[in-house]
């Protein structure tokens, strides 16, 4: 047996970012910038309103002039092509220019408009220099570095980009990821017959990858057959950065992928086991002829999930551009004692991560830990990480794996 660690470092090092490619700034999202962007112009580019009022010159409220006789109105979009002179005032909305020679703009709140003061407003407070204007640059400065290279794109970052009015960025592309389900016993759907299951790691898988960004591609299932086997792996190399297949990785009678993989990678694949409960077995490989790389997960469901998790997941972030060092865990307090049987393997039990009334992270294990039991899996929200020997008791500090990217997101 090997350890995750090894295990780990072994498959992120199958493959390499992919090459960058120009994308739209709208189909950006969640992806890695491969270049420095710098601002080209200033935001706002222009003395913008920060208010719905009147635009004035504070140095009239200052001497006392505070019946102003309104000679304009701007609204956001609109620029007053004169100049303000004293005494003056012009109406104007957020967002719209302010205009040459008014200094300030005050709030319409503070303004006092009545039928005798006819065309005029009544002004009975003073105001700074600058109040509620925003100038040019106050948010970006043209020239300055607004986002840098390694950065993800999220939603911000697309504003920041647009507001430029950035069209087109340098990215690491998504990764395309092709999924193959092995199996005499697996069916898509319909009444079962005797023996046959359905298949529930494909679908997983597929709607695992949707939710990381990538572009899964749905291979269907291929039977426990050596040449079908290949001609699948084969077929799905030449099209894809990244292959992930499940089941026949254990060593049953029926489990030939290692030996497809030994095949079709030239020799250069591995077949381990990784010193973890669940999710022992794991294959993988780079093919010889499209240098693309594979991995092979289990077939029991939670083992297939683990292994996607601790495995596929951490080589797709690589793929795609993010640095990736190792597993990352959070340490929280065990809610209860988390008894085990020593047997040299790290076990990743299922979990559910809370925050207890005190504030701090606590994680509780669920009752049962089969490897095929998906819906317990469904309701765990962590990998509890009990290490080799007795166990963990309770109140004491573990470590837990997220299995999910947000998971004290609620609303
Ligand atoms: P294997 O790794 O092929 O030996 O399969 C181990 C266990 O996982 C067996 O009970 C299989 O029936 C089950 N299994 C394999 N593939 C799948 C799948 N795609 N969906 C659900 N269960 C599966
Ligand atoms: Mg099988």
């Amino acid at each position: 047996m090997i350890s995750l660690r090894k295990a780990f470092n072994m498959v992120v090092e199958l493959g390499v970012p992919l090459n960058s490619i120009e994308c739209d700034v709208d189909d950006s999202l969640g992806l890695i910038l491969e270049e420095d962007v710098y601002a080209t112009e200033n935001v706002p580019s222009f003395r913008t309103s920060a208010m719905d009022g009147y635009a004035i010159k504070s140095e009239d409220l200052r001497v006392g002039i505070n019946k102003l006789k309104v000679v304009a109105k701007v609204f956001a979009g609109q620029t007053f092509a004169g100049i303000l002179q004293s005494g003056q005032a012009i109406r104007i909305m957020t967002g719209a220019t302010v205009p040459e020679g008014a200094d300030a703009v005050c709030p319409q709140e503070f303004v006092e408009i009545s039928e005798s003061l006819k065309d005029q407003v009544y002004i009975p407070t003073l105001l700074c220099a600058n109040e509620n204007i925003r100038f040019p640059g106050e948010d970006i400065e043209s020239g300055q570095l607004l986002l840098s290279k390694g950065q993800q794109i999220g939603p911000s970052q697309i504003g920041i980009l647009k507001s430029m009015g950035n069209t087109k960025i340098k990215v690491i592309p998504k990764v395309k990821v092709g999924v193959i389900s092995t199996g005499d016993e697996l069916t898509e759907s319909g009444v079962l017959k005797p023996g046959q299951i359905r298949d529930s790691n494909r679908p997983t898988i597929l709607a695992s990858l949707k939710r990381l960004g990538v572009t899964p591609v749905d291979y269907g299932i291929v039977r426990d057959d050596l040449n079908a086997i290949e001609e699948a792996f084969s077929n799905a190399a030449r099209d894809c950065d990244l292959i992930l297949t499940t089941g026949g990785v254990s060593v049953g009678e029926a489990d030939y992928i290692s030996t497809v993989l030994n095949k079709i990678c030239n020799g250069n694949m591995q077949s381990v086991k990784v010193a973890i409960k669940p999710a022992k077995p794991l294959a993988f490989g780079v093919t010889a002829q499209t240098g693309c790389p594979l991995i092979s997960l289990p077939g029991n469901p939670v083992a297939c999930l683990v292994s996607f998790h601790l495995f596929a997941k951490a080589l797709i972030k690589k793929m795609m551009g993010h640095r990736v060092e190792n597993i990352r865990t959070i340490r929280a307090k065990a809610g209860d004692d988390f008894e085990r049987f020593p047997d040299g393997k790290l076990h990743l039990d299922r979990g559910i991560l809370n925050v207890s009334n005190e504030g701090c992270l606590k994680v509780t294990r669920q009752a049962k830990q089969g490897s095929h039991m998906l819906r317990l899996f469904a309701e765990s929200n962590v990998l509890i990480c009990i290490p080799d020997g007795d166990g963990v008791v309770k109140g004491s500090s573990v470590d837990v794996i997220p299995l999910e990217l947000n998971i004290f997101e609620e609303y």
